[in-house]
């Protein structure tokens, strides 16, 4: 039926809280596209269009660089952070073990599986969301780890992992460090200068550049040799075959410089966006709580469990606003949380867990809107299954 709305008159009401899905794009990026895509060029041609190209790139990559403090020589630009996370694991297994935490993102586990020849060690995560250290240390010990790789931010909860440490770690048994930095890069600072890990992932449309683009570092005195997944013209240096994807690398270096640039204050207004809304929520639906270390973790995220009210009906309950059950990246498959579960919750609980995520565009009225539809519509859900009064604590 014809309804002549379009798509964004249709969820124009609806407040968007799943930043850890994808982020709106900035302006900056769009703009940016927008003339990068009206004009012609391959990147790779010697002619004045194709050294246009070119040059629009070095810019994009010289900005990228910038928001992690690395050489530009050290990016290899990609189609996201699942191809950069793959050939992370690719490039530097050697036919020994790979090394994950427990709650990786499935663009590891999965990449993990497939790349580990000896075997792949999942290593547990406390009840806060951080991979155990001691656990990583035991698992280190065996001996024949080709690589380790413990993502910057978790995605579910936004706990931070201890990056300096398990790099210490992991370097003291001669091992390769991959993080997954995917939602940590554009939120909190990252400096690459100083944190010593060898590859690092990342994916535009986690901090407002387009989806579909992304880069993985690879610290040059790592000397890694180049182990490509795709093979073709020899783009990237060798990294990566095929044609430069010019626009999508444009709006990822116009994000990069924009949310390099309003870290400083976006971060703490962000967060304090978060925490207005965690107190609201935990204060008025009796018995829920939140996952996850409280102090290490992104500013924009909160999870929290509303028992005896499954997620998918609170979602469904709350049409004007948008959040997730777990991981925008699972929807579709069935069960509950690995994360949540690696954390040691129950079944039950971590299919009563939604994730908020908040982020560059968040505004007041978005905090607003949320701090009366999330109670309204978890009370409702609870009532409806005859759960009102369950697991309210004593
Ligand atoms: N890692 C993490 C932690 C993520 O959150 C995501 C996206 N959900 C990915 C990897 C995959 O990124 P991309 O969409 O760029 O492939």
């Amino acid at each position: 039926m014809e309804t002549g709305l379009t798509v964004s008159d249709s969820v124009g009401s609806v407040v968007y809280l799943d930043y850890n899905a994808t982020a709106p794009l900035r302006s900056e990026a769009t703009v940016a596209m927008v003339d990068a895509l009206n004009t012609v060029g391959n990147a790779s041609s010697q002619h004045a269009y194709g050294r246009a190209a070119a040059s629009h790139v070095d810019i994009a990559r010289r900005r990228v660089a910038g928001l992690l403090g690395c050489s530009p020589g050290e990016l290899v630009f990609t189609a996201g952070a699942t191809e950069a996370n793959n050939l992370a694991l690719y490039a530097a297994s050697r036919g020994g073990r790979i090394v994950v935490g427990a709650t990786e993102h499935p663009a590891v586990l999965e990449a993990a599986r497939a790349h580990a020849s000896e075997a792949l060690t999942l290593v547990p995560v406390t009840l806060v969301g951080a991979v155990d250290l001691a656990a990583l240390s035991d698992a280190l010990c065996e001996g024949g780890v080709d690589v380790v790789s413990v993502m910057a931010a978790n995605n579910e909860t936004g706990v931070l992992s201890d990056l300096p440490r398990v790099i210490e770690l992991a370097h003291a048994a001669g091992a390769v460090v991959h993080t997954d930095a995917t939602q940590l890069v554009g939120k909190l600072p990252v400096d690459l200068a100083e944190l010593d890990v060898d590859l690092l992932s990342l994916s535009a449309h986690k901090f407002g550049g387009p989806q579909g683009v992304g880069a993985l570092f690879v610290r040059r005195s790592l000397r890694l040799a180049t182990r490509p997944l795709l093979h073709g013209g020899g783009h990237e240096k060798g990294w990566r075959a095929g044609t430069t994807n010019v626009a999508g690398i444009v709006g990822m270096g116009a994000a990069a410089l924009a949310a390099d640039t309003g870290l400083n204050v976006e971060a703490p207004r962000v967060q304090a966006l978060r925490d207005k809304l965690e107190r609201s929520l935990l204060d008025s639906v009796p018995g829920s709580w939140r996952n996850g270390s409280p102090e290490h973790r992104l500013p924009g995220v909160t999870s929290i469990t509303f028992p005896g009210a499954p997620a998918d009906a609170v979602l469904a309950a709350m049409p004007t606003v948008a959040a997730s059950d777990g991981s925008a990246c699972h929807s579709g498959a069935l069960g509950p949380s690995h994360v949540l579960l690696a954390m040691g919750m129950s079944r039950l609980d971590a299919e009563s867990t939604i994730r908020f995520s908040l982020g560059h565009a968040t505004t007041d009225a978005d905090i607003d809107h949320a701090i009366q539809a999330v109670p309204d519509a978890v009370l409702r859900v609870r009532a409806a299954l005859g759960n009102a009064s369950k697991r309210v604590p004593a």
